[in-house]
């Protein structure tokens, strides 16, 4: 089953992801995430993706091609989840080439619709765990001890995109880039709503319900 999470940044994509990974077996294909262990890296590529994270704007699509067609021959898993991709029509086309060369077809595009007023706030609060990827919000779920993780107690960091400023430039691109895809997928009879401004629970279960899969059901 393939499955890709759309949404304005902030909608939830990455918790819900995780989600699915951890109770159904999917494989998380995390774009932005293997972006930052490229930037991480120090590597020239890692630089030139930065020059375009650190704005806000969309990396360029030769990048994107590489990292998901590599991904795409690789590998042998049934369930896949792409969070943070595609996020332009070109983008929605490289998948397209990359569901023909596996034999495979997309089976849900998950859109998270959410207020735009819970986005500003869940972004600027949004915190990470280094080491166990645990996500918290400063507002609405707090780590128990300030600053570290309820899980391994590692210090918590926030993404330096993170920003109120760099924030208004993703929505932004959210909207001009991401937003067309949406219709893309809408007209191939593969979009399905779902109300991101429940709690991560509710999320989880209409997902769940949607796509059809028990707890206990194995990848
Ligand atoms: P995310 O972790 O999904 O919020 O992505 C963080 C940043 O990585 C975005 O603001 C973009 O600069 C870049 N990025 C992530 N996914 C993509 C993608 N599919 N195409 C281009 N740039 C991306």
């Amino acid at each position: 089953m393939i499955v890709v999470f759309l949404g304005p940044p902030g909608s939830g994509k990455g918790t819900q992801a995780d989600i699915l990974a951890v109770r159904y077996g999917f494989y998380h294909f995390d774009t932005g995430a293997r972006l930052r262990t490229e930037i991480a890296s120090g590597s020239e590529l890692g630089q030139t993706i930065a020059s375009f994270t650190d704005n806000g704007n969309l990396v360029p699509i030769e990048v994107i091609r590489e990292l998901v067609m590599t991904f795409m021959r690789n590998t042998d898993s049934r369930r896949i989840m792409f969070d943070g991709f595609p996020r332009n029509l070109e983008q929605a086309r490289v998948l397209d080439e990359g569901l023909e060369e596996l034999g495979g077809d997309l089976d849900f595009a998950l859109y998270l619709e959410i207020s735009e007023d819970s986005l500003i706030d869940r972004i600027v609060n949004r915190r990470f765990c280094p080491e166990c990827g645990e996500i918290y919000n400063l507002g609405s779920r707090p780590p128990r001890q300030p600053g570290r993780c309820d899980i391994d107690g590692a210090g918590l960091y926030q993404r330096s995109d993170d920003t109120e400023e760099v924030f208004g430039n993703r929505l932004k691109v959210y909207l001009e880039q991401t937003v067309p895809v949406l219709e893309y997928y809408k007209a191939r009879q593969r979009l399905y709503k779902i109300d991101g401004d429940q709690d991560i629970e509710q999320v989880a279960e209409a997902v769940a319900g949607l796509i059809g899969l028990e707890c206990n059901d194995s990848a």
